[in-house]
């Protein structure tokens, strides 16, 4: 399990999460992305997926890491068949839409007890958390999405935004923001397989708190 990645080299690194998409705002998000180099990594809903292959392809397209999130984004407790159902049945369509096998696994509102982590571990993949908040699905403007993530950011963060389940608009206005800021203190946006790699890999590789 990883929220965060001790980083070995000197080079400040941050990995930007969007989940609950593929969405029509996902389109948008995109956009601004591709306007300032950023690459980032985007988890899946099986249902959204099955709605939306077109906007899937395109964020692979243009090289984007993707996560699994499950099928229907049930967060409740669950038994193992059911845990693999939700995330089998997702892998598969991610595979059969855009050629990728993920290793990648996000539960849903971050939940690490109701079978989905447990299963997903057994599994093999490793369960993505996150150590940056930007609360930007409660967020009223994107002044308070910029100010939560600007304030709380440090080299090796893994960020969680959406690009999914709702009007998304106050995000990719607030990525409008924050990728120039970032930028500008010298932060470079990576996937988080390329934040893993750039972990220290002799010592615990994640910190967990
Ligand atoms: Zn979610």
């Amino acid at each position: 399990m990883v929220r965060r990645v001790m980083l070995v080299g000197e080079e400040k690194q941050v990995a930007l999460t969007f989940d609950d998409g593929p969405w029509p705002d996902t389109l948008a998000v995109l956009e601004v992305l591709r306007q300032y180099g950023v690459k980032a990594t985007f988890f899946w809903v099986g249902l959204h997926l099955q709605k939306r292959p077109e906007i899937a392809r395109q964020v692979v397209a243009e090289g984007h890491a993707i996560g699994n999130h499950t099928w229907s984004h049930r967060n409740t407790p669950m038994t193992p068949e059911e845990a693999g159902a939700e995330i089998e049945r997702t892998a598969v369509l991610i595979q059969q839409t855009t050629g990728l096998i993920t290793s990648l696994f996000r539960p849903p509102g971050g939940r690490l007890y109701n079978g989905l982590a447990d299963y997903a571990l057994q599994q093999g993949y490793t369960v993505v958390q996150w150590s940056v908040l930007s609360e930007d699905t409660q967020a009223q403007g994107a002044a308070t999405i910029v100010d939560n993530v600007l304030r709380n950011v440090k080299p090796g963060s893994i960020v969680l935004l959406h690009d999914g389940g709702g009007d998304r608009s106050h995000t990719v206005e607030a990525l409008h923001s924050i990728l120039p800021a970032l930028q500008a203190q010298g932060y470079r946006f990576v996937t988080v397989p390329q934040l893993l790699e750039s972990g220290q890999s002799t010592s615990p590789k994640t910190s967990s708190n």
